[in-house]
């Protein structure tokens, strides 16, 4: 067996197998355009699909596929076959310039949200030479973008390369500014930290709604939830370090640096993060890590649950977005600097991302928002629904001392005026209250914590890169007339500090009182659910923003209205009617054998001996028969709303009905059966319960 570093991006076309297969001036040229984005040239495109063709069968593939990420979530991929016919009537493994450079999948199964009427099906996928090639099984994986024949995006990648290009020439404006000349490009870094479940594999075979949903519909409490706290760091049991042993290989072969691994809040909860690499690089990375997370499980009898909220009554899982943006020179542009000017600099990078948080609030909650991710938002144990940010005590209060011309408060008691002071090193602030936020500055990064699990991490970074964008250009646009830059630079970071200072929130976002002032005296936006936060997707100053950056064009905007609308609709229609057939031929014929069993234990006692009161029984067998009759009368509501929502045709108003009927309706159904659960006999319970789940591997 070799070592870790032996084996490290063993399946990655990645620098090093480039330098050493590639003619050095295809290197070079390749070089170029990996580093600032200059078109390559088909020649020399052959001369790349060559020698990754031949990198790729030395090292067992058959395949190659243009690995892409449609709007349904996942990651799509078509595999073609190397092989091609010879004169002698063999066959020699081949790939040209042109495969590597454009794919034509048939994609008219792929959501496109109207951009592409399914008779010209053909959309096109196109490489993107940014994030390196690897092997998944026998299969050389290109990453690429997914567009219709039209040039719309119909995927996650292209928004996000394109709001990394904003933010990249709104920041060089910026630097220039400050005369940072020698930077060439800022990019944005992402490290995702991941939350997944681990279940016994033969008990999610036996629970539908498992399978069809990813979450379980019903299940009552465990007499042991994670009250204890008694899971979070704790040893790891011998079967999931077996995993995630396994599971590190494998990333670690894909070039992925899984780095931290332990156990979370909740029973059978865990969290694996990389350490952060460029945002396009970590959002591939991160979805081939779901999957890679998945693929491994069922190798020890397991499934990893990536779902939200799979669990009722204990955490849910969220993936924890780091993000950053640096120089090619190697600064981090969110760290306080060491000379007055840098911590200038970093004031105004932070002041910028202030204020996007702040006016564009909206876009970050809709980011997020799915179906799986509204149960998580608001309930205790990820941010709440209401954005704000967190700075810690002493970085507020250098704000607070920049914006009333006072003293800063701090450790040496000075006053701040830009370009003169220098700031103090701010330490990280690890309180617990920083993890209730859903924006929180960590140091020299900040965290958005809003994501769900499940979730593509390319739709909150398009969000957050495309609104700093915004207010660096704001910011640039007054610099660069300014008569005198400082004193312009110091009144602006002052005016945007007055503007946006009420999304600045240190305390505790779980509690109520901070929704109640965050709304009613803040003016913040409370979206708690997807139908709710979708909408101001279309509103005229996030449209005329995102188009206004290139991020996405307004007919993209309107059909990813519509996609995410349709999956959240989707979701939740699949889950109702998953509950309704589990209910109708699992729970309700269990409580009704169970009932009759002892009504029939019952007579046989009384046959015995007539005077016997058998009140046990005919206690529980009434309130299991009431309960069932409950149960029965909330499949059929939830069934009428399902009929309804079927006929109603138009995706605003369908995701208006999921909210106010069919969720309720599925809570009531659910409430009835998990009242029924703990009263019936556990030899007649149809599926394995959320203590066998949580505790059973
Ligand atoms: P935690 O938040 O769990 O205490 P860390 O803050 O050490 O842990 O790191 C969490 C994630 O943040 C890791 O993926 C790490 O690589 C990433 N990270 C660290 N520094 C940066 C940075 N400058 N930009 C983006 N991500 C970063
Ligand atoms: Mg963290």
């Amino acid at each position: 067996m070799s070592t870790v570093p032996e084996y490290f991006a063993s399946r990655v076309f990645d620098d090093k197998v480039m330098r050493s297969r590639l003619p050095e001036k295809v290197y070079k040229s390749l070089r170029q355009t990996l580093d600032n984005g200059t078109k390559l040239h088909l020649e020399l495109a052959n001369a790349v699909a060559t020698a990754m063709c031949d990198w790729a069968v030395e090292n067992g593939a058959t395949h190659f596929t243009h690995w892409f990420q449609p709007l349904t979530g996942i990651t799509a991929e078509k595999h073609d076959g190397f092989i091609n016919p010879s004169p002698d009537g063999r066959v020699i493994m081949e790939f040209s310039g042109k495969e590597l450079f454009k794919g034509e999948p048939d994609a008219s199964s792929f959501p496109s949200g109207g951009l592409r009427a399914t008779f010209e099906a053909r959309g096109y996928t196109a490489w993107d030479p940014s994030s390196y090639a690897f092997i998944k099984e026998n299969t050389l994986c290109i990453p690429t973008a997914f567009c219709s024949y039209g040039g719309e995006a119909l995927d996650k990648k292209t928004p996000l390369l394109r709001s990394m290009e904003a933010l990249n020439k709104q920041s060089l404006r910026i630097l220039k500014l400050f005369g940072n000349s020698d930077v060439k490009r800022v990019v944005t870094n992402v490290g995702p930290e991941q939350e997944y479940f681990l279940v016994d594999r033969e008990m999610y075979l036996k629970r539908k709604d498992l399978i069809y949903t990813g979450r379980t519909l019903f299940g009552a409490k465990a007499p042991k939830g994670q009250e204890l706290e008694d899971h979070y760091f704790g040893a790891i049991k011998p079967r999931v370090q077996a995993y995630m042993e396994d599971l590190n290989e494998e990333l670690w072969k894909l070039g992925v640096l899984a780095k931290t691994e332990h156990n979370e809040v909740a029973p059978a909860q865990h969290e694996l993060a990389p350490i952060y690499a460029t945002t396009n690089v970590a959002t591939d990375h991160n979805q081939l890590t779901m999957e890679i997370m998945k693929k491994v499980a069922r190798k020890h009898s397991l499934v990893c649950l990536l779902h939200e909220k799979p669990f009722a009554g204990v955490n849910g899982s969220g993936k924890h977005n780091n993000w950053s943006m640096s120089t090619d020179t190697g600064e981090n542009l969110l760290s306080p600097g060491e000379t007055p000017y840098e911590n200038a600099r970093f004031l105004l990078f932070l002041v910028a991302v202030i204020k996007a948080v702040d006016e564009y609030q909206d876009l970050l909650r809709l980011a997020v928002a799915t179906a799986g991710n509204d149960h998580r938002l608001g309930a205790n144990e990820a941010p709440p629904a209401v954005i704000s940010i967190f700075l810690g005590d002493e970085l507020s209060a250098v704000l607070d001392a920049i914006e009333t011309d006072s003293h800063y408060s701090g450790a040496e008691k000075k006053k701040m005026k830009l370009g003169v002071d220098i700031l103090p090193r701010f330490t990280r602030d690890s309180t617990d209250r920083n993890r209730t936020s859903p924006f929180a500055f960590t140091g020299n990064k900040f965290e958005f914590r809003m994501v769900g699990s499940n979730d593509s991490i390319a739709c909150a970074n398009v969000m957050i890169n495309s609104s700093v964008a915004e207010a660096l250009r704001q910011f640039a646009d007054v610099l660069e007339g300014a008569a005198d830059f400082e004193d312009r630079l110091h009144s602006l970071i002052k005016e945007e500090i007055i503007a946006h200072k009420r999304i600045i929130f240190n305390g505790n976002g779980y509690d109520d009182a901070w929704i109640k002032e965050a709304t009613e005296q803040r003016g913040l936006l409370n979206l708690r659910t997807t139908a709710d936060a979708l909408p101001r997707l279309l509103d005229q100053k996030n449209i005329d923003m995102l188009t206004g950056h290139g991020v996405f064009s307004e007919s993209e905007l309107r059909s990813r209205y519509e996609i995410q609308l349709e999956n959240y609709v989707r979701t939740v229609r699949i889950e109702a009617l998953t509950m309704v057939d589990m209910a109708r031929k699992e729970i309700m014929p269990a409580i009704a054998a169970y009932s009759s069993a002892l009504a029939e234990g019952t007579a046989r006692k009384k046959a015995v001996d007539p005077s016997m009161s058998c009140g046990y029984e005919t206690k529980l067998i009434k309130k299991l028969s009431d309960l069932n009759d409950k149960a029965d009368e909330a499949t059929e509501e939830l069934e009428k709303a399902v009929a309804e929502l079927d006929s109603l045709g138009d995706v605003t108003a369908e995701a208006n009905l999921v909210r106010d009927m069919l969720l309720p309706q599925m809570s009531a159904l659910r409430a009835v059966c998990d009242e029924a659960e703990p009263l019936t006999s556990a030899d007649y319970w149809p599926f394995p319960t959320y203590g066998d789940l949580l505790f059973g591997v």
